[in-house]
């Protein structure tokens, strides 16, 4: 296992400025993090620089949810990683599902942001993850293990990315998979990253997808798993807050 849980919570495209100031406070004020547990949130753009001021003197570090491959240039609406950086954010999130299916993103174009994103002294979570329709086939591994290759640049090292396991169909579902289904997948992500060349057990593999405080537990205990990235969930600091409690928990 490489170092300890790490538990993101990934806002989207939710809450008004008031709601992002009243979760960071709950979140900073007894409901945020523990000992033992790494904790970043993942606020719209809008409010990084607002939330970045309010957990400054926490334990939570702060993430963009995706940024664009260019260091700058004519990219109307989109956010660089420098920028990102300039806020305070130390990890970003990218090739999202909701990011591939909403706006068309390749993992030809995520390897490149994950390459302009270590650049930038960021930490890329290069979320990758089957449909229904290619677990229901049998073709869950071979679909998550060509995604993997394609995303990940030849150059990094292995210290330099975390990747977060997100099958598609238990985004926003409530439903997961099974735990040996989760342990196979995360088995198969080593063995694809070894294959690759990485030291694979330097690297975060975080489960995501309806991860809650009723299965966080069991979730905690497959072998592999080095966290999870959360996203309804971490829109409430009481479940945020016990799931990382169940993190801190299981060290
Ligand atoms: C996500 O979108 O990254 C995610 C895991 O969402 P949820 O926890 O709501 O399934």
């Amino acid at each position: 296992m490489v170092g300890p849980l790490f538990i993101a919570g990934n806002w989207k495209m939710n809450l008004d400025k008031e709601g992002a100031i009243e979760l960071t406070d709950a979140l900073t004020n007894g409901q945020g993090p523990v000992k033992g547990v790494d904790v970043a949130v993942f606020p719209p753009s809008l409010w990084l620089t607002l939330v970045g001021d309010l957990i400054r003197s926490h334990d939570i570090k702060l993430g963009g949810q995706d940024c664009h491959e260019e260091l700058e240039g004519a990219h109307t609406g989109d956010i660089s990683a420098k920028m990102l950086k300039d806020v305070g954010c130390d990890y970003v999130i990218v090739g999202h599902s909701e990011r591939r299916t909403d706006h068309f993103e390749t993992s030809e174009t995520i390897k490149k942001k994950v390459l302009m994103s270590i650049k930038c002294n960021l930490c890329p979570i290069v979320c990758i993850g089957e449909t229904w329709d290619e677990r229901d086939k049998g073709a869950a591994i071979s679909a998550v293990s060509a995604q993997l290759k394609e995303s990940i640049p030849d150059e990094l090292g292995s210290e330099q990315f975390i990747v977060a396991y997100e099958p598609v169909w238990a985004i926003g579902s409530g439903r997961i998979p099974t735990l040996n289904d989760i342990e196979e997948m995360h088995a198969s992500i080593k063995e694809t990253l070894l294959s690759i060349n990485h030291k694979a057990d330097k690297v975060r593999i975080l489960y995501g997808g309806s991860v809650k405080p009723a299965n966080a537990a069991e979730i905690f205990k497959v072998e592999n798993v080095g966290g999870a990235l959360v996203g309804g969930a971490s829109l409430s600091a009481a479940d945020f807050g016990e799931i990382i409690s169940i993190a801190g928990a299981k060290n």
